[in-house]
């Protein structure tokens, strides 16, 4: 049991906030889950709502907060490419503003902060696979950049603040992750496959599906925030967090259909304009520092998703999704 403190998780009823929500509070820490709902579903985080160290509260980043906490996990922004690209001006507030809000309560609180940063910082990579050195090759201007460039400009806030005022900063680069709570109706890569295929309705690959991703299972990943939290002091600089293993979208459709034993078949849909081709973590910084390195193999984490996406789709929906 690690000393209790008083934490706050912004985006905490997301798929990934969620899941560190109830990491943190197996800990004996109090928590504080903020989240304006825009993506997350409370659906996510009703299991905890009954545990009176948990606090759940519906706020907006973009807004300044005022409370009184020890540490901060900023998570708070949409992540898939759909959810992003609706309002791609709120996109940028809550990565900047959010940023800047959740900056300024760390340096009043002189609380620790964790920043959910993303190998998106990459932009269409030139460089394979990606260390943390790399600058990225990112389009400022286009349907992405939203996200893409608010998530760039979040990690120069934090090390402003670092720099300028000492703020003890995390930052983790995160890699696609995967794994049961994913929103299904997000668009993203794991979730379609899994619901198209249970569903029997044809698999869409975008482009000639050759494109490439590293896909790292949620419980791998929460293993690997709660190592850089509580890093030792000199762990200010940006860590990738993701699974090295590589595959195409089309290998992914076949893995899927495979392990539902689904009849589904494949159609091609246009790519989406500024799609990365190819995406791969060098985490050899994460191994070093945290001696951190995934464990859940593809096959095997898709099989907890496969199950969770099942009950999900066989349950009535008694609950609100949102
Ligand atoms: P998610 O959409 O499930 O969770 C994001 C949460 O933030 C949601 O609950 C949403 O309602 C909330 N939110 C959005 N805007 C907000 C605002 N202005 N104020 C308060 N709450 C707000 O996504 P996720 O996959 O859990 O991602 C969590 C974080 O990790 C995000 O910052 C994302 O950019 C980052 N990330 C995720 C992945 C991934 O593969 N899942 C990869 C790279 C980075
Ligand atoms: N802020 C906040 N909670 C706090 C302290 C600050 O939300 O407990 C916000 C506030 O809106 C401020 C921003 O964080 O504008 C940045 O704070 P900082 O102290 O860096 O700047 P300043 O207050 O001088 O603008
Ligand atoms: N993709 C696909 N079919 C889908 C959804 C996504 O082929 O139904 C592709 C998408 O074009 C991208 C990859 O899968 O090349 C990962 O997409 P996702 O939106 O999950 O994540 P990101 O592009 O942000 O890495």
């Amino acid at each position: 049991m690690h000393d209790s403190k008083r934490i706050l998780v912004t985006g905490g009823s997301g798929f990934l906030g969620s899941f560190l929500c109830e990491s943190l509070l197996a800990d004996g820490h109090d928590v504080l889950c903020v989240d304006n709902f825009q993506t997350g579903a409370r659906r996510n985080v009703l299991h905890l709502v009954d545990n009176p160290r948990f606090e759940l509260m519906r706020h907006d980043v973009t807004m300044p907060l005022y409370v009184e906490v020890d540490e901060i996990w900023n998570l708070a922004c949409p992540a898939s490419p759909i959810h992003y690209q609706t309002d791609p001006v709120q996109t940028v507030k809550t990565s900047v503003m959010g940023a800047i809000n959740m900056l300024g309560l760390a340096k009043r609180m002189k609380a620790k902060i964790f920043q959910a940063s993303t190998s998106e910082v990459y932009g269409d990579p030139l460089v394979h696979p990606q260390p943390e050195g790399y600058w990225g090759n990112v389009n400022p201007n286009g349907p992405r950049s939203c996200y893409d460039e608010g998530k760039r400009c979040a990690e120069t806030l934090f090390f402003d603040y670092h720099r300028q005022c000492g703020v003890n900063i995390r930052v983790a680069r995160i890699f696609n992750t995967y794994g049961p709570r994913m929103n299904p109706s997000d668009g993203r890569v794991v979730s379609n496959f899994i619901v198209q295929a249970l569903k029997g309705e044809p698999v869409t690959l975008y482009g000639d599906g050759l494109q490439t991703r590293s896909f790292c299972f949620v419980e791998d990943l929460i293993r690997g925030f709660r190592l850089l939290m509580d890093a030792p002091d000199g762990a200010e600089m940006p860590i990738n967090l993701g699974n090295p293993g590589e595959f195409t979208m089309r290998e992914l459709a076949e893995m899927v259909i495979e392990l539902t034993g689904s009849g589904s078949p494949l159609v091609y849909r246009p790519l989406p304009k500024d799609d990365p081709l190819q995406r791969k973590p060098d985490i050899t910084r994460a191994t070093e520092v945290l001696g951190w390195a995934p464990r859940v193999q593809l096959r095997e984490g898709l099989g907890h998703t496969i199950a969770y996406f099942d009950s999900l789709l066989s349950t009535p929906a008694t609950v609100p999704l949102v």
